[in-house]
């Protein structure tokens, strides 16, 4: 299949030497493939202010469009103001835009903005439509959320305030992201919403992020994972068959594209993609 839907691929700041060098090989092998964008995380397992934007420099180093996440809790309004500043003089269009979790990468607890909706408009207050605004999206709803319908207004109002397309969490029941994109639309929201594909490796480490984001994972895969115990070779290869049986199902029935969570890691990442024959 020769694509034309967008794919992007997600990375996070290396914490020494050694993880960067693993990054700057990672990158390279999938950036072979030309994915549409790449993003980087911030905040998320320590990383800092400067990790986001040293790691997006190095993409850019490497020729690709990167967009920096940047999450508003914990932080002023000035030192947001600051980073908008200093992303648009590096020549970044692209944010994907977050509430974050404490602890931030921002380190303090004298955030002025609590909600991601509250981010999306002051970024389009501070800097007008200099970028293109990701948001994150929920089909399995956000865990801290009081329940759906809520969840999905406050989703709607991110979109309102600015966004230009959303991200969702990674879920591995396709009707969930399905009746999300109806609910949403359903709600006047027009803009893509591209499906978060979280590749399988490692089963301690997936029930671990699950449990936290509120992802689930269904009982059949759990079974399928726990029967091959340490045996990562078959771990890795079920992944990339469910992932790529998902993520081809998405694509099939209306996704505008897929974004990969790599964890910095190319080889299963870049199996699905061959899988799906995106190149
Ligand atoms: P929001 O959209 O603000 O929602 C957070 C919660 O508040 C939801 O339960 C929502 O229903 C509720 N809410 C929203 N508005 C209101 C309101 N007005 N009144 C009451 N309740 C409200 N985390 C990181 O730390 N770093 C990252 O780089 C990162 N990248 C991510 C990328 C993607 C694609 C996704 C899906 C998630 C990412 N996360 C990251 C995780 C994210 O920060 C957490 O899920 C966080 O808990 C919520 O962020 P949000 O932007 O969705 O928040």
């Amino acid at each position: 299949m020769s694509s034309t839907k967008a794919i992007s691929l997600e990375f996070f700041p290396p914490r020494d030497i050694a993880a960067q060098e693993k990054l700057v090989r990672s990158a390279k092998q999938l950036l072979a493939l030309h994915p549409a964008y790449v993003s980087v995380t911030f905040g998320a397992g320590g990383s800092t202010r400067t990790g986001t934007a040293d790691t997006v420099r190095l993409l850019q180093n490497l020729g690709c469009d990167a967009a920096p996440h940047l999450s508003c809790i914990g932080a002023t309004r000035a030192v947001l103001a600051d980073i908008l500043d200093s992303y648009r003089e590096q020549g970044i269009r692209r944010i994907v835009a977050l509430r974050g979790d404490l602890p931030s990468g921002m380190g303090g607890d004298q955030g002025e903005l609590h909600y991601a909706s509250e981010l999306v408009a002051f970024i389009r207050q501070h800097s007008g439509d200099w970028f293109h605004i990701e948001v994150a999206g929920y089909p399995e709803m956000h865990p801290q959320a009081p329940g759906a319908a809520a969840d999905l207004d406050h989703f709607v109002n991110k979109v309102r305030a600015g966004a230009n397309s959303a991200i969702t969490q990674y879920f591995f029941n396709a009707d969930a992201y399905f009746d999300f994109v109806d609910r949403s639309r359903a709600k006047g929201v027009d803009i893509p919403i591209v499906p978060g594909i979280m590749p399988i490796t490692n089963y301690a480490q997936l029930a671990r992020f699950s449990n936290m984001c509120g992802a689930e994972i269904p009982r059949w895969i759990r079974l399928r994972l726990a029967d091959f115990g340490d045996d990562k070779a078959s771990i890795k290869a079920f992944g990339v068959e469910v992932i790529s049986r998902l993520s081809q199902d998405l694509l099939d029935n209306g996704a505008p594209g897929l974004h990969f969570y790599t964890l910095n890691n190319a080889e299963v990442t870049m199996a699905i993609w061959r899988q799906l024959r995106l190149d």
